[in-house]
């Protein structure tokens, strides 16, 4: 299954359909001359891919009326992805429930749906199983039946290879070290991937937020724990063992707080919502604050340990992304979170932090976006990861059956 996502699993000819497929996505609509001229590529090259994906049934032929007098009377030939050709769900794992979005092969949003969570942890199997009602809720809220679903891609916490489905620790499963691939072709009915959460909001935002156009910035997601996906030359850099962009997990602290991953001294250990809840009610007989929100009233109405918190927390958050720009120099850095939303004091002694931590040159510091995210997202970015994920497995499809 290695190399199922990686566009390094195809062949030359494949490759270079999928790039077509791509190109004509961001486009909406193009002609073959334009996207040669876009990829840099022989007008054969691209009649041959395109070709091959109209077989496939990925993209569809549209007549337009000439665009000027030198081509009179000869409709121009446009090329679209075709409506219909598949649906996919993305979905998120979160603590509360599995948001799930279904999706058409052009994107189109299909439905939503959340199913909720009786646990934030469960055994790995479980968690299948939940996915697979959720997927099944999803699909009888728009008239779909499962069998209609031609992917599905889970965003979850933790560790995850996106490349071969291996689970080496997630804060929403119980056990560690989780090949998922067996579970899901015993429970789901088509082709299913995992990947990292904060890597497929890296994805959305790369196609429709802040980082639309951009070719290197990163997604920092401050939630229960702390997430990064980082966009490196236009593609998501995922690690050699495809679990790399752990930011929560870098160490600020030696023998710091104890997180949850087992290790000491991590980002998350002081900044994810657990650690911060966990420290305000240090000291106190049960009656500290149990929440973000209630720690922020804490600290407006002047609770000395709630405001300590919010500080550390902010100050520490502030010079881990200081260094994250003297690692990448990105473009633009998006910090988001769902909820509760970025609505206090936080995000200025945490910019202040940064300024104050990143070297000095003279030149302006990259963008920073303070985003409080829509929940849908991480659901959209899963599904749109799904589709590029289905259109890699009919390109391979359709080559192998032209093969034979
Ligand atoms: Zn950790």
């Amino acid at each position: 299954m290695k190399g199922l996502i990686g566009q390094s699993g195809l062949d030359a000819r494949c490759a270079t359909q999928l790039r077509v497929l791509q190109c004509i996505r961001m486009a909406a609509e193009i002609s073959r001359t334009d996207i040669a001229r876009a990829l840099d590529s022989s007008p054969a090259t691209v009649t041959a891919a395109c070709t091959a994906l109209l077989r496939a049934g990925l993209i569809c032929e549209v007549e337009r009326a000439p665009s000027d007098t030198v081509q009179r009377g000869r409709p121009r030939i446009m090329l679209q992805i075709a409506n219909g050709a598949f649906y996919v769900a993305g979905m998120k794992i979160a603590r509360h429930a599995i948001l799930v979005m279904i999706v058409d092969s052009q994107g189109g949003e299909i439905v939503t749906h959340t199913a909720p969570l009786e646990t934030s942890r469960m055994k790995a199997e479980d968690l299948v199983r939940a996915v697979r009602h959720a997927l099944e809720a999803a699909c009888a809220g728009c008239g779909l039946g499962i069998g209609q679903i031609a992917g599905v891609v889970l965003g979850m916490p933790g560790f995850v290879n996106g490349l071969t489905g291996f689970m080496h620790w997630s804060s929403s499963v119980l056990e560690r070290n989780v090949d998922f691939a067996p579970l899901f072709r015993e429970h789901l009915p088509c082709p299913t991937f995992i990947d990292n959460d904060a890597n497929l909001v890296a994805k959305a935002e790369h196609l429709f937020g802040a980082g639309r156009g951009l070719r290197n910035f990163l997604v920092v997601t401050v939630e229960h724990g702390v997430g990064m996906g980082i966009v490196l030359d236009g593609e998501l850099y995922r690690g050699e063992r495809g679990c790399g962009a752990e930011f929560g997990h870098t160490k600020v602290q030696i023998q710091g707080a104890v997180c949850q991953c087992g290790q000491r001294g991590c980002l998350e250990a002081y900044v994810g919502d657990y650690a911060m809840v966990r420290d305000a009610a240090t000291g106190r007989q049960g009656d500290g604050p149990t929440s973000i929100p209630e720690i922020l009233e804490a600290a407006r109405q002047g609770d000395a340990l709630a405001q300590e918190v919010l500080q550390r927390a902010s100050q520490f958050l502030g010079v881990a992304l200081a260094n994250l720009v003297n690692l990448f120099d990105p473009e633009h850095i998006v910090l988001a979170r769902s909820r509760p939303p970025f609505d206090h004091p936080y995000p200025e002694t945490m910019l202040d932090a940064l300024r104050r931590n990143t070297v000095e040159v003279d030149a302006p510091l990259p963008e920073i976006t303070v985003r409080n995210l829509d929940e849908s997202m991480w659901a959209k970015g899963a599904a749109v990861h799904g589709i590029e994920l289905v259109s890699i497995l009919k390109i391979r499809e359709q080559g192998a059956a032209d093969a034979a």
